[in-house]
């Protein structure tokens, strides 16, 4: 069989490689530092993210979990990025409607022997219709919503209850809407379908 020479510019790469440094990081034996538009391990910023669950829809690789959880009259949702499952593709950074609620950091040495140790999770309180119990969506993405577009809060009544709040006005919109459902009652905190309900049934009772 007949060797192939090697040509001339295999042999400059080879001459070359010898000489020059190495490619590869002394990691683990010396700490390795990413270069700053790498993607590690996606971490939630606490201040800013506001609950709305946009990162959980586009995950594509089902790596963030939404829960939401009604106990002892408290509804929360809880959001957990699970690292063993993120293929670091940089959607939910994408697609956070606040651009900074979750951020894909430069950690990389997400190795782990209990999973549990790299989850990193966030927690928010969800409002809930007064009426059927439907979840409305978390009480700071509804004042996130509310600060976008300012006054024309004033025209929706959920966003108005928001509104009060933050201004600490005192109303009964804590009150539990009774049974059946009043047109009053739509200016309490009521899923759109309730608020339907009480206006179709509001006007059948005037005719
Ligand atoms: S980086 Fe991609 S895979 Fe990882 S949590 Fe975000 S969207 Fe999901
Ligand atoms: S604000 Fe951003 S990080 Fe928070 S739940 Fe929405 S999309 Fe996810």
């Amino acid at each position: 069989m007949r060797v192939k020479k090697p040509k001339i510019r295999e042999l400059k790469e080879a001459v070359k490689g010898i000489f020059s440094k190495p490619y590869t990081t002394d990691f683990p034996y010396k700490l390795h530092i990413p270069p700053l538009r790498y993607r590690g391990k996606p971490e939630y910023n606490r201040d800013i993210c506001v609950g709305c669950g946009a990162c959980f829809q586009v995950c594509p690789a089902k790596a963030i979990e939404m829960v939401d959880k009604i106990e002892n009259h408290t509804a929360t949702r809880i959001l957990i990025q699970h690292p063993s499952q993120c293929i670091f593709c940089g959607e939910c950074e994408r697609n956070c409607i606040t651009k900074e609620g979750i951020k894909l950091t430069t950690k990389f040495d997400i190795a782990y022997f209990n999973e549990k140790d790299t989850l990193d999770s966030i927690e928010h309180k969800l409002i809930v219709c007064q009426y059927c119990g439907t979840i409305i969506g978390s009480e700071k993405h509804l004042q996130w919503v509310l600060k976008r577009i300012g006054n024309l809060g004033f025209a929706q009544p959920v966003l108005l209850t928001q509104l009060t709040e933050t201004l600490k006005i005192k109303t009964d919109f804590e009150e539990k809407v009774v049974s059946p459902i009043q047109r009053t009652d739509m200016l309490k905190i009521v899923c759109p379908k309730c608020r339907r309900i009480a206006f179709i049934s509001d006007e059948k009772k005037e005719r």
